[in-house]
């Protein structure tokens, strides 16, 4: 009905889709680390003792924490995706006062579900809403 609210939703939903995307694209080089890290252990003595063995499983566990953060965001996106897709004025608003959440703040926060104000607000509250 509204040109402008249609470009508001294609946008933020656009932008959320490219983050996504760029989600994705990551998960794709740490699991590519990831195997060529199980490679050279695979390869190289195993010795927890030797100092190169000990750094290979540091950065395994560097590189698991990174991926299982990029999974979680990944996640999240597409949750955000679907809800703006399903938002009846193609944007979302705030979940305490009703106002317009800036693409911007769900780009950066795609689980955010209230206005900067608000999360202010909740932050001064000790983390209660
Ligand atoms: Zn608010």
């Amino acid at each position: 009905m509204n040109d402008g609210d249609d470009e508001t939703h294609d946008s933020l939903e656009a932008r959320l889709r490219s983050e996504g995307d760029r989600t994705e694209a990551l998960i794709g080089d740490l699991r590519h680390e990831l195997a060529s890290i199980a490679e050279s252990t695979a390869a190289g003595p195993d010795d927890e003792h030797d100092a190169e063995g000990s750094t290979v499983a540091y950065e395994r566990a560097r590189v698991q924490a990174l991926l299982a953060h990029a999974e979680r965001t990944a996640a999240e996106i597409a949750a955000a995706v679907e809800r703006v897709s399903l938002a009846p004025s193609g944007a979302l608003v705030c979940e305490r006062c009703g106002s317009v959440i800036p693409a911007e703040r769900l780009v950066a926060l795609p689980t955010t579900r209230i206005c900067v104000a608000c999360a202010s607000d909740v932050h001064r509250n000790d983390g209660r809403p």
